[in-house]
């Protein structure tokens, strides 16, 4: 295989309605509607971390988990990326949401690794 091997990932969350959601220790925070998305990375078992943010059913463990365990809030889609996860959050479009959130081993000043892409188009 030639292609650079994928070590982050960015997922795409719809967030239906606005919501009042408890972010583990972190926190609660109003989500308001529409889309957002997630950067994450996982340099070992990649595909295994992408399937686990895809099942509903599990401990939660990281902040995506808490959000992504709520009713009306689902993944849209997924990229997979060669990019160095901060890089990749920080060419993202949109704005920082809840501060903190994904970021307790960022060292590259993101803020957050969540974005918020705005209400949801048509
Ligand atoms: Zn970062």
């Amino acid at each position: 295989m030639n292609a650079r091997r994928a070590v982050s990932y960015q997922l795409v969350i719809e967030v239906m309605r606005p919501r009042r959601i408890a972010i583990g220790r972190l926190g609660t925070f109003e989500f308001a509607a529409g889309t957002y998305v997630y950067t994450g990375s996982a340099r070992r078992n990649f595909e295994a971390r992408i399937a686990r943010h895809q099942r509903k059913a599990k401990p939660l463990r990281w902040h995506i988990d808490y959000l992504l365990a709520v009713r009306g809030v689902r993944i849209l889609r997924i990229m997979r990326s060669p990019r160095a996860e901060c890089a990749l959050n920080q060419a993202t479009a949109g704005q920082t949401s809840i501060a903190g959130f994904g970021a307790s081993d960022c060292r590259a000043g993101c803020g957050s690794h969540l974005r918020h892409l705005g209400a949801q188009p048509g």
